[in-house]
């Protein structure tokens, strides 16, 4: 190392005065300017020490790279991404994208004052709870509903309001973890209830049910095993076995559905996941489930079901802080619209789109997307098949039959390549499948698709 470079690195304000970077000024201030040049000084300086050479103070690269810094830092930490996992209902990427109808309502919303709480008959106080509360019943055949800010907080509100210093009755096959340590038993003890585990992983029984209810039970769980599945010798209970046992026992039966579907998504050939009105037609007496995965609007949670019910769970002070924002519910009701005459849900909201596209289509987009790649220098990109998942607690070990571009970028190895992808302008987060990085066309966007060529030109390709 030679020590006398160090001395030949300028003072920060000198540096400021160079032509090239004093023409920055104009756009930016002088505080962003301090800390780009402090941080590029620091850059120079570890440079120095494993050997690099000095850089051209004076050239416009230089004053590019300032600039470059003070963009980074003005860049929001919670920007846009392209999913390209073929992960549809992908929670760290933010699940499901909302539907054009949804995001004007979020705009007009909150861009000034809404009716919220107002009773616009009557200028008399209303509930922010009424204004989808119609509509939810319409679609599910719930008496009554109730939303709050995700499906984790509905499931609480509900084990707090019916089953404190009470019993909860759920099979052994039902004691899910959702995540970031959400788990059932958890979830019980922490509402003052105490869990009653009945039946064994794969077999539970009615009579399982029937001779763990005390004096002291209240509640009788049925949870979606969303993120796993029991398969091969299985059994449990019919839910209208189940509703007549907890009817005739004075009993709470409540069924955790997380994903929540209003469509019958087996008539596409996918899953096995019961609607929402299905479980309510087959007698449970309150359901909860997420806005933002099968649904395909905001995150928030839904709980529909009997009237009693959620008349109690109205009453409960914990509702009041875990209650939906305004912004939500205007997105909650426009998307659920979506699934009334004249509107198709699987056309018009996007996680459905995603979700029903047919491998023709999801292969011509490969095709198309593939072609404009292999236009770019460096760039080569194949087609193929490939596998895409609901994600998100939906669907498990439910795969998606899809397509993808496989790609190259110069000599960047696969590794090198995701991590280019991820730090580019706009971030595309791909996948590595057998070696490959492929990107599955199943869930890109109308617009990343149109991006993508442009996007992974700009990337550097050594
Ligand atoms: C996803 C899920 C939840 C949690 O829903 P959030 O909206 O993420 O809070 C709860 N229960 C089940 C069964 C789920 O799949």
């Amino acid at each position: 190392m030679d020590s006398s470079l160090f001395r030949k690195i300028p003072q920060v304000n000198d540096l400021a005065l160079k032509p090239h970077i004093a023409l920055l000024e104009g756009a930016w201030s002088r505080d962003e300017m301090v800390d780009a040049l402090r941080a590029a000084l620091d850059e120079v300086r570890e440079g120095l020490r494993k050997g690099t050479a000095l850089p051209d103070f004076d050239s416009p690269a230089f004053a590019a790279h300032i600039e470059a810094l003070m963009a980074a830092t003005r860049q929001p930490s919670l920007r846009r991404i392209i999913n390209a996992t073929g992960i549809v209902i992908h929670t760290n990427l933010g699940r499901s994208p909302l539907a054009p109808a949804a995001l004007e309502a979020i705009q007009e919303t909150a861009a000034g004052y809404t009716n919220i709480e107002m009773t616009l008959a009557t200028g008399q106080r209303g509930s922010r709870y009424d204004h989808v509360r119609d509509l939810i019943c319409e679609l599910t055949g719930a008496e009554d509903a109730i939303m709050v800010n995700n499906c984790a907080a509905a499931v609480t509100l509900a084990l707090a309001t019916f089953a404190k210093d009470k019993e909860v009755v759920v099979s052994r096959g039902e004691l899910i973890e959702i995540g970031g340590s959400f788990r059932i038993p958890d979830i019980v003890a922490q509402n003052g209830a105490t869990l009653r585990e009945v039946g064994t992983t794969n077999k539970t029984h009615l009579s399982d049910y029937q001779n763990a209810i005390t004096d002291g039970t209240a509640v009788l769980l049925k949870t979606h095993t969303s993120n796993y599945r029991i398969v091969g010798f299985t059994a449990c209970p019919e839910r209208t076995a189940l509703a007549k046992l907890a009817n005739e026992n004075q009993l709470v039966l409540l069924e955790d559905l997380g994903s929540g579907t209003l469509i019958d998504l087996t008539a596409y050939g996918i899953g096995d996941e019961p609607t929402v009105q299905h479980c309510i037609a087959s007698g449970v007496h309150l359901v909860t489930f997420s806005g933002d995965k099968l649904l395909g609007g905001p995150q928030c949670g839904i709980m529909a079901g009997k009237k009693e019910l959620v008349a109690k769970l109205r009453k409960n002070p914990l509702l009041r802080a875990m209650r939906i924002d305004k912004l939500s519910l205007a997105a909650l009701e426009a998307t659920l619209r979506l699934y009334k005459t004249p509107f198709e849900p699987e056309e018009d909201i996007p996680t459905l789109r995603m979700l029903t596209a047919t491998p023709e289509e999801l292969e011509e987009t490969a095709q198309d997307l593939a072609a404009a790649l292999n236009a770019l220098p460096e760039v080569t990109a194949t087609t193929a098949q490939t596998m895409s998942e609901a994600g998100g607690g939906s669907l498990p070990a439910h795969q998606l039959a899809s397509y993808c571009v496989r790609l190259t970028v110069g000599t960047l190895t696969p590794d090198a390549l995701m991590a280019r992808l991820r730090q580019g302008g706009t971030p595309i987060i791909a996948r590595i499948s057998k070696g490959d990085v492929i990107l599955d066309v199943r869930t890109l966007l109308p617009d990343d698709v149109s991006d993508l060529p442009g996007l992974i030109g700009a990337l550097e390709s050594t």
